[in-house]
């Protein structure tokens, strides 16, 4: 009995530290189909093609091809099987010629060696039928990212693979050669070979795929085929939101007034995930980022609060431009920063309620290395009223409080070195409902006292109830910013989902 899928990848789990990459995805491809595999920034599509190709292990799962149990320790195996690659970062070597990277380890041989005629003549019929004009006995790198792609396309065609994983193989092609690029994909699938294609372009993958599968946030969302989805349907599940009436409404424009800014960000990006991103907070201001996961929002949180000090952009507090090193500077200036991950970058769970909370201002109450013990309790007693922390006393071991209280204490800790600006990256994550409520009314507290507040949570309706504006960014960019009237949860994610659709050249 013939297998009625060329590849099914069963129940396939990957967690990377920190992150669920993939959530026992199931994903199944048949013979002579282009396949879309489709989802926002860090879903996990390249992950889930690095394990099909060997070049990373997966937790549990399996994976068949032509009906055989496989499991592959390199790209090399891959290919061996009949699966070869073409990766969202080129994987050849510059200084070989075209012709060599076309044949990289299967060189036709002769009596003497390689046969280089053989190897030069065979390039150049591939590339002449791909409509590629280049010399293929020069090297690689004399020629730019377009050639160097179509190269690699090449190489991957040649191989007479069952299946070719194309990951953003067009992100820097033109119309021509993406054109290109189809003519071949169709052909190859007239001969039965199956294609995986990733693409952030919604209107190739409608122009060329059969069949689209969706990942959001490591899992499968589903799959069907591309004729009977609409793009609006596409884009609400990648964003796992219906995006058809957000759609309607024009967006706002942010016009700030008045004042020098207590911090100006403009033009961040890093080397990961950042793309440029720019934001300004006034004294007082609760501003909110959001974006879905992947978008860069802890990201900038970094280079704002000087934990990632390789950035290009500039940084401005109250109107100086200032260049962080390390934290440290960035606290100098009045920063703090409550991070996303409680239990790793701020708890201390082994000692007690009073030394977490005045960790950070120790070297303030202390002379001559001797911290003043009484002024010490003063203070965390204040907070703790303040606060309403609900702990038996100071001397409570922190891990012996509730989350909410948890949380308080770490606010606690930056509130009582009395910031100028305080950046909360998903405070009320994994708290509960009434911890949450007494959160997000110290948040306003905050900034009734005039500390500026920079929120950042994955729940919109926090981010609306709270914030005088928020920023919405994507793919480490700003892509719209909303305040008071058009602040709704679904006017941000139908900034996103526009902003999906735009860069798929889509209208709707
Ligand atoms: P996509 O290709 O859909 O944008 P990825 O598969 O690249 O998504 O990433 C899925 C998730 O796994 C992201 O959160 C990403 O940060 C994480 N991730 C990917 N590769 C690694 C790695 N080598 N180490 C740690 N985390 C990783
Ligand atoms: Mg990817």
């Amino acid at each position: 009995m013939e297998a009625m899928y060329l590849l099914e990848m069963r129940q396939i789990d990957k967690q990377f530290p920190g992150v669920h990459a993939l959530d026992h995805v199931n994903f199944r491809v048949r013979a002579g189909e282009i396949h879309a595999l489709m989802g926002e920034n860090g879903a996990g599509k390249s992950t889930l093609m690095k394990i099909l190709t060997g070049l990373y292990r997966k937790d549990t799962g399996e994976i068949i091809l032509d009906g055989q149990q496989v499991s592959f320790n390199s790209p090399l195996e891959a290919q061996r099987a009949g699966i070869s690659t073409i990766y969202q970062e080129i994987n050849l070597i510059p200084y070989l010629s075209i012709a060599e990277n076309i044949h990289l380890g299967r060189e036709p041989m002769n009596r003497t060696g390689i046969d280089w005629k053989q190897v030069n003549q065979r390039a150049e019929r591939i590339l002449r039928e791909m409509g590629v004009e280049a010399d293929v006995t020069q090297p690689l790198c004399s020629y730019g990212t377009a050639v160097q792609q179509m190269v690699a396309i090449a190489r991957a065609i040649s191989v007479q693979a069952k299946l070719i994983v194309m990951d953003e193989p067009t992100s820097s092609l033109d119309e021509k050669e993406v054109e290109i690029l189809f003519r071949q994909m169709r052909k190859l699938r007239e001969k039965g070979i199956a294609i995986i294609f990733i693409s952030h372009r919604l209107d190739e993958v409608f122009e060329i795929c059969d069949t689209v599968t969706i990942l959001k946030d490591g899992k499968l969302v589903s799959e069907s085929p591309a004729a009977e989805l609409s793009k609006l349907e596409l884009v609400s599940r990648m964003i796992g939101r219906d995006a058809t009436d957000v759609l309607r409404r024009k967006n706002g424009v942010y016009q700030g007034t008045g004042g020098v800014p207590v911090l100006e960000a403009h033009g961040i990006t890093d080397k990961e995930k950042l793309r440029g991103v720019s934001l300004r907070i006034r004294q007082g201001e609760i501003v909110g980022l959001a974006g879905l996961l992947g978008a860069g929002r802890t990201e900038l949180a970094k280079v704002i609060f000087g934990d990632n000090p390789d950035y290009t952009g500039t940084l401005a507090v109250n109107g100086q431009e200032v260049r962080w090193k390390a934290p440290r500077d960035a606290i100098a200036k009045g920063f703090a920063y409550c991070s996303e991950d409680r239990k790793a970058e701020g708890i201390f769970s082994h000692m007690s309620v009073r030394e977490n909370m005045t960790m950070a201002i120790l070297p303030r109450i202390a002379r001559r290395g001797l911290v003043n013990v009484g002024r010490q309790k003063d203070i965390v007693d204040r907070y703790i009223k303040s606060l309403s922390i609900k702990t038996p006393g100071q001397e409570q071991l922190i891990r012996n409080l509730s989350g909410g209280n948890q949380q308080k204490v770490l606010l606690a800790r930056w509130l009582c070195m009395e910031p100028r600006l305080i950046i909360l990256d998903e405070p009320t994550r994994g708290i509960d409902i009434g911890a949450k409520a007494e959160i997000e009314a110290l948040i306003q507290d905050i900034a009734g006292q005039g500390i500026s507040v920079l929120l950042i949570s994955s729940e919109l309706e926090e981010l609306v109830r709270n914030c005088h504006r928020v920023i919405v960014i994507r793919d480490g960019k700003n892509i719209g910013e909303l305040e008071s009237d058009m602040l709704s949860e679904g006017n941000i994610m139908r900034t996103i989902a526009q902003d999906i659709l735009q860069e798929g050249g889509a209208c709707i």
